[in-house]
């Protein structure tokens, strides 16, 4: 079996037109939020960090090294797209998902409420049972910049099991 580990920040700021933020996308579903990710692609940090698990769990490098940041085609890109990459790369190497563990840091939006929904797609995204699957929200306490509203943090632990 492999492990790896993912993860990722983004900066929030107020949504354009006010400020430079991008809508609030997580594990690739749209949340109704003042502030969204400053980023290059749509700033799924969810979906970025479990890209990066998985690569990291393949012993791969990590997504920007696929898909940079100065590359105008990820301008606003759908991060789904490089998760699949991962996927690809994962199946190629035979192996599959085993489980995945993700814990999102943010004062709001709350997780809970729609973590099942969370989880759902991302079961369908990754193809496997949402059993597999669990995704959890904390918030920072209000310190530092996380817990000012400043910043969205995600960490993924990714156990890909080999294809027999
Ligand atoms: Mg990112």
């Amino acid at each position: 079996m492999r492990v790896g580990h993912g993860y990722d920040l983004h900066r929030l700021e107020p949504c354009a037109p006010s400020g430079r933020g991008r809508p609030l996308v997580l594990g690739g579903l749209r949340f109704d939020h003042a502030t969204g990710p400053v980023a290059h692609s749509d700033g799924d940090a969810l979906l970025h960090a479990i890209t990066d698990a998985i690569l990291g769990a393949l012993g791969m490098p990590d997504i920007g090294s696929f898909f940079p940041d100065t590359d105008a085609a990820n301008d606003g890109r759908d991060s789904s797209i490089f998760l699949r990459e991962a996927l690809a790369r994962m199946r190629a190497a035979k192996f599959s998902v085993g489980n995945i563990d993700c814990t999102v840091i943010c004062e709001s939006p709350k997780i809970g409420p729609r973590r099942d929904e969370i989880v759902a797609h991302l079961a369908a995204l990754l193809s496997c049972d949402a059993q597999r699957i669990n995704v959890k929200g904390k918030t920072h306490e209000k310190v530092d910049a996380v817990g000012e509203g400043r910043a969205i943090e995600v960490h993924v632990v990714a156990l890909l099991q080999p294809i027999s």
